[in-house]
């Protein structure tokens, strides 16, 4: 990076950021947008903190643009997963430096992208540059349980003035080396749809004392057992289907792209399968009679995910297929499934996302992947049909060390990423000032 001011500034942010401990549940957003606004308010960007709960308040920041062009949101949440002490190097709430490498709650996922977003748009309002449109970072509470709709998704209903044509986000940005030597970068472009559900297997109850065949809690366990042996078909979604196209990986049908992805990068091993398939995985089993009775049925809870465009049939015909038609069962959702949006990828933040690639790593080819989690892009995508894709270099950092630390202990993230998120920020942010806005956005 060019700037070494950049690269202290961003990593002081970011220390400062996680020294703020908000550890959802339960949260307590608020200190941590404090914190930026009074950051942003040197850069002479005056703040908003807003949200339906004092104690988890959003942050909003706007740059006026001067012209007609194009709006991007910044986008990163202030919340962190917990972080208990088992396993850690350093204190998780500490801000800790070791060679370059940083390490707390919340470096990866995500305060550290949220300083860089922060410093990029301080920048840009000490520069006085004067961008076409709007830039706006937005600093959202609750990402990481999305129970108490204080965030984001409150900000979509609440504040529909916020929308923008384009949004960066957390998800992707990854640099992988692969097995034939190619270098690739991930950008998120979607993510599957997410809920869970519970699959009630009935049986004949009675006394312990004269079991009988039909037993429910064998009988759930057998739906277990199928759960798990069953694979739903490869449906390669378009957009995933050009990217194996530009990698070479077209040959066969899609079950061959997908085999050679996994060949090419342990990464790829694990993402592209749960990319390309709707799962529904066991995580409880559950029945409630005292030992000595035979309970007249057993719960099997199912983490669900499926593809941008399934549904809940899609779900229940997966189970059918799955079970089979020998065990009497009904299928509930415990919650309606949420998630599931996708952003086109022929448009000017893709091609933002292209160059700043190719200028940092000539050769190296942009790789959109579907998300198999759930992040806020989805708020913003499905509410105000914002183009938003899941993006922030990961180019220095181990991807081991780095993946391993999210949501566990010894989360990391090299200064120098750090650095290269805030400039690829500031890339994107004057990319797009050069580009015209999309039709749809036009009134
Ligand atoms: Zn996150």
């Amino acid at each position: 990076m060019s700037d070494p001011g950049l690269r202290d500034e961003v990593l002081e942010l970011a220390r400062e950021l996680i020294r703020i401990d908000t550890s959802n549940p339960p949260g307590n957003e608020t200190p941590a947008a404090e914190l930026l606004a009074a950051y942003l308010a040197r850069a002479g960007l005056e703040c908003e903190l807003i949200g339906p709960d004092p104690a988890r308040l959003n942050l909003v920041a706007r740059l006026q643009g001067g012209g007609d062009g194009p709006s991007l949101m910044l986008m990163a949440h202030t919340d962190v997963v917990p972080a208990p002490s088992d396993g850690w190097s350093v204190p998780p709430f500490e801000g800790h430096v070791r060679d370059g490498l940083l390490i707390g709650r919340g470096a990866a996922d995500m305060k550290g992208e949220l300083a860089a977003r922060a410093v990029a748009l301080a920048e840009l309002a000490r520069s006085g540059e004067e961008l076409a449109g709007d830039v706006v970072l937005v600093a959202e509470a609750d990402e990481e349980r999305n129970t108490a709709g204080v965030g984001m998704s409150w900000l979509v209903r609440e504040r529909p003035d916020l929308r923008c044509d384009y949004a960066i986000n957390e998800g992707s940005g990854w640099l992988l080396e692969l097995a034939d030597g190619r270098r690739v970068v991930t950008v998120s472009v979607g993510e599957k749809v997410v809920g869970s559900l519970r699959i009630r297997v009935r049986g004949r109850g009675g006394h312990a004392s004269v079991p009988s065949g039909n037993n429910a809690v064998g009988n759930a366990a057998t739906a277990v057992q199928r759960l798990l042996g069953y694979q739903a078909p490869v449906l390669v979604p378009p957009t995933v289907e050009r990217a194996f196209g530009a990698l070479g990986a077209t040959a066969g049908g899609a079950e061959e792209a997908v085999a050679w992805a996994r060949d090419q990068h342990p990464h790829l091993a694990e993402l592209i399968p749960a990319m390309v398939r709707l799962t529904v995985t066991p995580t409880g089993l559950e029945a409630t009679e005292p030992a000595n009775v035979i309970p007249p049925c057993a719960d099997v809870i199912c983490d669900c995910r499926a593809l941008p465009g399934q549904g809940e049939e899609d779900v229940r015909a997966h189970v059918a297929e799955a079970l089979g038609d020998d065990l009497d069962y009904e299928l509930e959702f415990l919650e309606p499934l949420e998630g599931g949006t996708e952003s086109p990828v022929d448009t000017p933040l893709y091609r933002a996302c292209e160059e700043y690639v190719e200028r940092r790593l000539p050769g190296a080819v942009l790789l959109p992947l579907i998300e198999p989690g759930f992040t806020d892009s989805h708020w913003v995508r499905g509410a105000h049909g914002t183009v938003a894709y899941g993006f922030a270099p990961v180019f220095s950092t181990d991807l081991d060390a780095y993946m391993d630390g999210i949501h566990a202990a010894d989360e990391c993230i090299q200064a120098a990423d750090l650095a290269e998120m805030t400039e690829f920020n500031l890339f994107a942010a004057r990319a797009l000032s050069r580009a015209a806005r999309p039709q749809s956005s036009r009134s």
